[in-house]
C-alpha cells in the first residue's frame, strides 16, 4: 500500500460566533483513498466544521490547505471547482426524472455552478458512457429508467451519492449519510461509501458507530469545539476521556 497522502488539512482551525468559541484549535489531515470520522455528541461542532472547510463558513483562526494549496480565504464555489464537495452541495435529485436523466443533469454542470450550458452533441455520447459507469459503480444499473422519486430512502441517497460524484471531487464530504436508514439500506450505503473511497479522500459526519467501526479507518472526536481524541475506531472508543464524553459509560 503507498504511503498516506494528505488531500486536505486544518491547522488551528477555530470559529468564534459572537464571542461564543464554537470550534478551537482543530487539527484534522485527512487521507486520499481513506474514510476519516468525525463523531462527538451534539454541539460538539461538526457540522461548524463541515461549514469551514467547504468555506461556507469563514475561520476565525487557522489555516485550511486542499491539494498543497491554501484555501483559508478561497470561495465555496471556487473550493468546489478545486475537488471538495460536500454531498448536498449539488445533490438536487429531480424526482420526476429518472436515475440516469439526474445523473446526467449532475454530469452537464461540471463546476457544480447554477450557470447552466449546453454541451456540443459530440460530447453527449461520452455523457451517457459516464452516467452509466457512475450508475454501475453505485449498483444502481437495474434502476436506471426508474424515477427518482420511486426509489427506496436508501437507493435516493446513492443517487445523491451519484450526482456528487458527477465532480469527480477529490475529497468527499458527507453528512450523516445514514440516517434516518434502515439496518438493510445502510449496509448497502456502507459498501458503496467503501466503494467510492478507493479513488477518493472520505470525510463523514456519522452517529451510528457501528458504521464507523465497520468502515472509517480514522476517527476524530470532538467536543465542546475542540478535539478529545483520535486515532482507529478501537483506539478512541477505549478512551476513558471519550467513554465518559460520548458513550456515557
Ligand atoms: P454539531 O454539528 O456537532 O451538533 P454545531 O457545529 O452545529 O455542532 O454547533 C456547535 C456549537 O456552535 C453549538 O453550541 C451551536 O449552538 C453553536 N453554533 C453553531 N452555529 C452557530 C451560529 N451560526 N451562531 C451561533 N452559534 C452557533
Amino acid at each position: 500500500q503507498s504511503a498516506p497522502r494528505v488531500v486536505l488539512s486544518a491547522r488551528g482551525l477555530g470559529k468564534d460566533f459572537s464571542g461564543f468559541t464554537a470550534v478551537n484549535d482543530v487539527n484534522l489531515d485527512v487521507e486520499h483513498a481513506r474514510i476519516h470520522a468525525l463523531i462527538g455528541p451534539n454541539g460538539a461542532g461538526k457540522t461548524t466544521v463541515f461549514n469551514l472547510l467547504t468555506k461556507f463558513l469563514q475561520p476565525t483562526r487557522g489555516q485550511i490547505t486542499l491539494l498543497d494549496t491554501d484555501i483559508t480565504n478561497t470561495k465555496p464555489d471556487r473550493v468546489a471547482r478545486m475537488g471538495l464537495v460536500r454531498s448536498f452541495q449539488i445533490s438536487a435529485v429531480f424526482p420526476h426524472l429518472s436515475v440516469r436523466e439526474n445523473v446526467k443533469v449532475a454530469l452537464q454542470r461540471p463546476a457544480g455552478l447554477a450557470t447552466q450550458f449546453w454541451l456540443p452533441l459530440s460530447s453527449l455520447d461520452r455523457l451517457d458512457a459516464r452516467a452509466d459507469e457512475l450508475i454501475n459503480n453505485l449498483g444502481l444499473s437495474q434502476y436506471r429508467d426508474h424515477r427518482a422519486a420511486d426509489l427506496s430512502y436508501g437507493r435516493k441517497r446513492v443517487l445523491e451519492i451519484a450526482t456528487t460524484l458527477a465532480l469527480d471531487p477529490k475529497v468527499l464530504l458527507l453528512d450523516e449519510p445514514m440516517a434516518g436508514m434502515g439496518q438493510e439500506d445502510v449496509q448497502m450505503v456502507a459498501d458503496i461509501i467503501r466503494n467510492v473511497a478507493t479513488e477518493r479522500a472520505v470525510l463523514m459526519v456519522e452517529h451510528n458507530l457501528s458504521v464507523v467501526a465497520d468502515i472509517c479507518d480514522h476517527v476524530t472526536v470532538l467536543q465542546r469545539g475542540e478535539i478529545l481524541a483520535e486515532g482507529d475506531y478501537a483506539q478512541v472508543s477505549a478512551d476513558p476521556r471519550v467513554r465518559t464524553a460520548y458513550m456515557g459509560t
